[in-house]
């Protein structure tokens, strides 16, 4: 019984951004829980080498490299699964980037990118992926990476946290229009995490020590903490959950 709720055996899952990091982890453990996972990032070779190492654990995998940002790619993309027959379940909004620099001196194309980077292209990508699940009547999930910066601020981060704290809307917006389609739309805030994106942050000693001391469980997250919450997102097992945001970061959002 628990193990059925938590299943996703007969599922296909898109997860952007899993070439590495967070969203590699994610698809490793969807494809453990039981489901054809579709690895996707920029770079074809690093999305080709993701897929293999996880072909190689048995898996069934297929790749979808694209760059989130872009409407025409997006559209390619799921055009081509549409062709070989690959229908979406489950799709987890995880691609994005992180740019540091003070407000004052943020030019207007840098906020784009990252505002395009990691919050039109959970719309984007989530709008594709509803046609086809709302289409097909079958109902869906879809997952958006949020942060700690969906509910607060921290200095020199504004594209992000703006980005961010879209996502948790955008997640509410998507659950407000697809609910009655069964498609089960939330979030995810992961808390500082050890991936590529905070490599010279974990590198700081002053930042290292402050994320540890600020943080409950005195110490960073690691990807495969993800893993849990992702899949409850993505099973039966949270057919009436519906534009919900759940953090998992050690607990440090809930204290001062
Ligand atoms: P990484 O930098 O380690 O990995 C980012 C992934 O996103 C890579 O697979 C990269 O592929 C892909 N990517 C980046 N830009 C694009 C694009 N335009 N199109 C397609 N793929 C793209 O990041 P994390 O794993 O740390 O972060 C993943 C998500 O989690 C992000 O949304 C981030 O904001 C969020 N997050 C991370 C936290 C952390 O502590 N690490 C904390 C809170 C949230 P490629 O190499 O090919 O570009």
């Amino acid at each position: 019984m628990t193990t059925e709720l938590f299943s996703l055996a007969g599922r296909t899952a898109l997860i952007t951004g899993s070439s590495r990091g967070l969203g590699n982890a994610i698809a490793g453990g969807y494809a453990a829980a039981g489901a054809a996972v579709i690895i996707n990032g920029t770079d074809p070779a690093r999305v080709a080498a993701a897929a293999q190492a996880l072909r190689g654990k048995g898996h069934v995998v297929h790749e979808a490299p694209f760059d989130v940002t872009d409407e025409a790619a997006v559209c390619a993309a799921f055009a081509r699964l549409d062709a070989e027959g690959i229908a979406v379940d489950i799709l987890v909004n995880n691609a994005g980037i992180q740019l540091r620099k003070p407000l004052v001196e943020l030019s207007v194309a840098e906020w784009k990118r990252v505002i395009d980077t990691n919050l039109t292209s959970a719309f984007l990508i989530g709008r594709e992926a509803a046609r086809r699940m709302i289409k097909r009547g079958k109902g869906g999930k879809i997952i958006n990476i949020g942060s700690l910066m969906s509910d607060v601020a921290r200095a020199t981060v504004a594209p992000y946290t703006a980005a961010k704290g879209g996502i948790k809307m955008l997640t509410r917006s998507m659950a407000a229009e697809w609910a009655e389609h069964d498609i089960q739309a939330n979030a995810i805030g992961p808390g500082y995490m050890a991936t590529e994106m905070n490599k010279a942050l974990i590198e700081n000693p002053a930042f290292d020590a402050w994320v540890k001391g600020r943080t409950p469980s005195r110490r960073w997250g690691r990807p495969e903490e993800l893993v849990g919450a992702a899949i409850f997102l993505a099973s039966a097992a949270s057919g009436y959950v519906n534009g919900q945001i759940i953090y998992v970061d050690g607990g440090m959002l809930a204290v001062l």
